[in-house]
């Protein structure tokens, strides 16, 4: 029988990618959690999606109360079969906004959406993929939340949750930021995605070893074209697929991305746990100079980085920080509500 998969944020870019090469193997029922479900039927129409092996499901991730419900349907759905896989892929990149947009659950876009909601989600599910015999959960990090790469470390602004103060504190109106200081919208990005990379961690530490699920962050490489980076300016989004395609070499198209995403929840070797998979295709040609530490410079890889270039990429000291790690899952914990 088919495999059940979630993935957040079906409906474009690296999702949709993902699922496409889902169900090309016809191997995978996919449960396509999307915020929008008429923008969800006219893709996968498009995209000609066998809707006997897709099933799409509205779930708002700025809304706590929208994964209670989320969680509710797909437990009706799934009977007494188990989820096999959770990919938290969804996420919202606001960096021009010089004032923090907040959720109807007084949370920063970003942090509710990217993180909090995923982070609460990801409770809710575990429980379900009891009976699963290769259980995997895997969230979306960034090569920005790892700071011993170009694009994670040489980039202003850098991922830094600092003491926590601000999670600590709630984290809700008008907090807008997990270090407590000041709104910046690409730094909240970047933090959230840390914070990601951080739960995965913590989730290997605490539940591999009793429940079996494999724990697992990814960084697909910079997808430059997707619509995470609707709102730059215009001329950034004309110039930065360029840029990382013929100056950093860093580019990586849609379809490969999808490819890596897939190969993480399909790949016998992804069973592993507690590991950041990243591609390698190789120093180009006159590049070696950006290679550093043997993490991968922005999106390396892009060049080829097929199937066999999977690497168990290295993690920031700020991502393996123990006790701000303790300090995240509590104070998440309690934000979100989540067992
Ligand atoms: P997209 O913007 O194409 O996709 C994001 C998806 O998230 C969309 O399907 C979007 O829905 C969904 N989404 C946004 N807000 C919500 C919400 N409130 N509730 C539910 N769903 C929501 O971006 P990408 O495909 O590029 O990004 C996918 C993941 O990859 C992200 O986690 C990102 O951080 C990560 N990533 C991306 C990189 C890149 O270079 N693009 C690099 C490294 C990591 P809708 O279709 O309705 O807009």
């Amino acid at each position: 029988d088919k495999k059940l998969v979630v993935i957040t944020g079906t409906s474009s870019g690296l999702g949709l990618a993902t699922t496409k090469a889902l169900l090309r193997t016809e191997k995978y029922h996919v449960v396509g959690a999307v915020r929008n479900m008429d923008k969800m039927k006219v893709v996968a129409e498009e995209e000609g999606f066998n809707m006997d092996h897709f099933t799409p499901m509205h779930l708002e991730l700025a809304s706590f109360a929208s994964v209670h419900r989320f969680v509710e349907e797909l437990d009706k759905f799934r009977g007494d079969r188990p989820i096999d896989r959770l990919a938290c892929n969804a996420a919202v990149y606001q960096p021009t906004l010089n004032y923090p947009k907040w959720t109807e659950d007084g949370h920063e876009q970003q942090h509710q959406i990217n993180y909090f909601s995923h982070f609460l989600l990801t409770s809710k599910i575990m429980p379900m993929m009891e009976g699963s015999e290769d259980a995997r959960i895997c969230m979306l990090g960034s090569v920005t939340g790892n700071d011993n790469t170009v694009g994670g470390g040489g980039v202003y602004p850098i991922a830094d949750l600092k003491e926590l103060v601000g999670l600590e504190l709630g984290c809700k109106k008008p907090i807008a930021m997990m270090d407590g200081y000041n709104f910046n919208g690409a730094k909240a990005y970047k933090d959230t995605k840390l914070a990601c990379m951080m739960t995965c961690n913590m989730l290997h530490e605490r539940f591999h070893r009793s429940t079996g699920i494999a724990f697992s962050s990814v960084y697909p490489g910079c997808i430059a074209e997707t619509p995470l980076f609707r709102e730059k300016r215009p001329w950034f989004r004309q110039l930065f697929p360029i840029f990382m395609k013929y100056v950093t070499g860093g580019f990586v198209g849609e379809e490969e991305a999808g490819q890596r995403l897939f190969q993480v929840l399909h790949d016998p070797r992804c069973r592993k746990s507690g590991v950041y998979w990243g591609w390698n295709g190789g120093p180009r040609e006159g590049r070696e100079d950006s290679l550093e530490k043997g993490g991968q410079i922005i999106g390396a890889g892009g060049a080829g980085g097929g199937w066999d270039s999977l690497f168990e990429n290295d993690q920031s000291d700020k991502v393996l920080n123990k006790d701000l790690m303790m300090k995240l899952w509590d104070y998440t914990t309690e934000i979100t509500g989540a067992e």
